[in-house]
Order: C-alpha cells, then structure tokens, then sequence
C-alpha cells in the first residue's frame, strides 16, 4: 500500500471486499455524473442570479426528486447534510430544542440495538441533563418487543427513534408497524435507514413515518452527502446556523456533485434494487453453507430468515476475531463488527445487547456483501476463512 496523489494506491486490487455494511464501492455510473458535475456544472446552486447557479440549482432539483421517489417522499421534504450521522443529530437535537423553547423536558425512546450516531447523541444529551432517556431492549436477534415498545411510547415520550435495519446482525425491524404504533400516540418517530434504504422498500409517507435518516455511501455513492427527510408540519430547529439555504434548517452551500451523486445512486437502486439483492442473498446463503461446512462449531447470528441480503455475521467462539483479522487483513476486508466503532477495544455493543455470550462476540465478524462481489469472490473468501481458522486453531 502507498500513498499517491490523492489516494491509496494499493495492491489491494486483488482483495476482496466484504465490507459493504461499513461503506459500498461507488457506482461507476454515479462516479461519472459526479465528475461531470464536478467540472461542468461546477455553479453554487444558491447563486441563482446567472445561469451557472441556475444549472447547479436545477441539477440538486432533479437529485432531490429521484432521491424522494426511492423512499417515496416529496422533494420538498428533503434536506440534504454529510451524512447519516449528521441527519440523525439534526433530527434528534432539533426536535428537542422546539421543545426545550416551550420549557419541556423532552423524553426519548430508542434501542439498544441503534447505531452509535443515535446511542452517543442520546447519552450525551442525558449526560447534560437535557433529556430523559428510556433504552428498549433489543432480543437474542436484535428484534424488539413492540407491545413494550407501544406501552413507552402510551407514557410520556416525545421522540421515538428505531432503525431499519441493523448495521451489525443485519436485522429488519418492521417499520411499517413501529410507524404505525408512533402515529397512534402522537409520537414523532425517527427511522435510521442508513442501512435499509435501496436495499429494501421503505414508504415514508404510507407508512407515516416522521424523520427518516440516509446516507449516499451506504447504497453505492459517494462519501460524505446524506439527507434527512423530514415530514410536512414536524418541527425542528436548525443545530447550524449561516447563509439560510435549505429554508435555515441546514444552512452551508449545497454539496452539488454529492447531492447528484446520492440522486443517480437513488435512481440506480430503484431500477435495480430487487434483481440485485436477490442475487446478493443467493451469494450470501451460498457463503454462509460453505462456511458452516468448513469450520465446526460456526454460529450464525441474528435472524436469518429476517435480514438484510449482503448481511453474514458469523462467531467462531473461542477463536478471536482480532487473530483472525491479523491473518485475512491483506487479502480479505472484512470487519468485527460496526466499522465506525472500530479501533476502539470494545465489544460489540449490538451483540452485547443480543445477550450473546463474551466467547461467541469476540470470535464474531461481519462479511457485507454487496451488488459487486462475484460467485469467485465467495468462494476464494470461504476458502481463505476456512484454511486461516484451521491453521489459528491448530495454535490454541
Ligand atoms: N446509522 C447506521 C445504521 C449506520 O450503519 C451508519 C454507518 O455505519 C450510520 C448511521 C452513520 O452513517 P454516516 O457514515 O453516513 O455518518
């Protein structure tokens, strides 16, 4: 590996890449409209006094309406930001200072099973004494108990914010319910869909779901664009303040090449979302049976008739996941679990909530496949995750 130019040159082009939960590999096909957005509709989209800015501005227009039409929502409930972890934050700390405004005490509800972009938001702002916190447990697949969740959400709560899908075990919670109960008791109800959406099918409006949390990265775009979608009527308060674009809300000059980016990304997942995750789940259950075939003693866990096509999270208890990794790192990206909790040594805080036992979540990694990993690549995978197992416990 070196560094060149602007990026890793690497001999990682034989590896293969297993990864896909932390981030996909961009699109071709939306790489070049982010060029061509780049260098020739390179206008700030808010300088709509010469036709430069007009170009840009029509551009985010035609991006906001495929990016709507994926999730089925209306362009006009579309606010773009960096990412999921900042839509999540805008959503959370913007509900909640309206009602700070109105001397309230805000109370919310999440799972335990939530990406750490929502547990650390809501613990930080516990921590300053700013809400009140209630944590729904999550079950030994990550699934939630939704008449606990209806009697939390019958008390006092003002926000409510469950997942789509789980980022770790791949876990699909049912939307279209947890919507529905939330609706029932007046609860404005924050869906992090970072994982689900143009992997499975999402109805914001239908469904009725108040806020819900994207990012382009996660469906074979780019890095660093996202978009919170907020309801007509839900109010929120800016947690930046600027130049006034996005009506206030989420001020900065618009990420143009990004927000186009996201929208072809969008459009692509439309088109081919159901062929491709049906191939994807094929792949998937094909490594998982050559997996359990080569290594004795293999737990799968999560829900596997419940989750997410490109999801394998496997434990080899008592093989550690970090001699495993030492030994792939070079020729197979896979991960221990959430990729932006790694680097810290801690044990899955989603596994630990499953109530897994410690042998089977430090022996555990997650395998993300995704649109591009080929029938080769499962099997090369399968066979280099069954010899380097073999060879670590034959040194226990
Ligand atoms: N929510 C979930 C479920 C995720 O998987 C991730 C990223 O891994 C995030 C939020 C944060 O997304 P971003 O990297 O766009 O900030």
């Amino acid at each position: 590996m070196r560094l060149e130019g602007g990026g890793c040159v690497s001999t990682h082009a034989h590896m293969i890449y297993l990864d896909n939960h932390s981030t996909t590999i961009c699109d071709y096909r939306v790489a070049e409209v982010i060029y061509s957005t780049l260098t020739e509709t390179y206008g700030n989209s808010s300088s709509t006094v010469h036709e430069i800015g007009d170009c840009a501005n029509l551009a985010v227009k035609v991006a906001t309406k495929k990016i709507a039409r994926v999730i089925q929502a209306s362009s006009q409930e579309i606010v773009f930001t960096s990412g999921a972890t900042e839509s999540i934050t805008l959503g959370i700390k913007g509900t909640i200072r309206n009602l700070q405004n109105a001397d309230i005490k805000p109370h919310i509800a999440i799972a335990s099973s939530e990406h750490k972009a929502v547990l650390d938001t809501c613990q930080a702002l516990k921590a300053q004494d700013k809400i009140k916190l209630t944590i729904l447990s999550a079950d030994s697949q990550a699934h939630l108990d939704l008449s606990t969740l209806e009697k939390i959400c019958a008390s006092d709560i003002h926000l409510l914010c469950i997942m789509a899908a789980n980022n770790e075990v791949g876990t699909i919670y049912p939307v279209e319910k947890i919507a529905a109960i939330a609706q029932k008791h007046n609860v404005p109800f924050l869906c992090d869909a970072t994982q689900a959406v143009g992997k499975i099918p999402i109805r914001f409006h239908d469904w009725g779901i108040t806020m819900l949390a994207l990012s382009a990265h996660k469906l074979y775009g780019p890095k660093g664009v996202g978009a919170l979608v907020v309801r007509k009527g839900h109010q929120l308060e800016p947690i930046m303040y600027g130049g006034g674009q996005q009506k206030g809300l989420r001020p900065g000059t618009l990420n143009v090449p990004g927000i186009v980016g996201l929208g072809e990304a969008c459009r692509l997942r439309q088109l081919e979302m159901v062929e491709d995750e049906r191939a994807i789940a094929l792949k998937r259950d094909n490594l998982q049976t050559l997996l359990l075939q080569g290594i004795p003693g293999l737990v799968i866990n999560g829900d596997i008739n419940n989750r997410l096509a490109g999801n394998l999270l496997i434990s080899i208890p008592d093989v550690p996941n970090s001699a495993v990794i030492a030994r792939v790192r070079h020729k197979l990206a896979i991960s221990t679990g959430s990729a932006c909790t790694s680097g810290v040594e801690e044990p899955s805080h989603v596994l630990t909530a499953m109530g897994l036992a410690e042998n089977v979540i430090e022996g555990s990694l997650r395998l993300g496949l995704g649109k591009f990993t080929t029938d080769e690549e499962v099997a090369t995978a399968a066979e280099i995750l069954i010899s380097e197992i073999k060879s670590i416990r034959e040194l226990l």
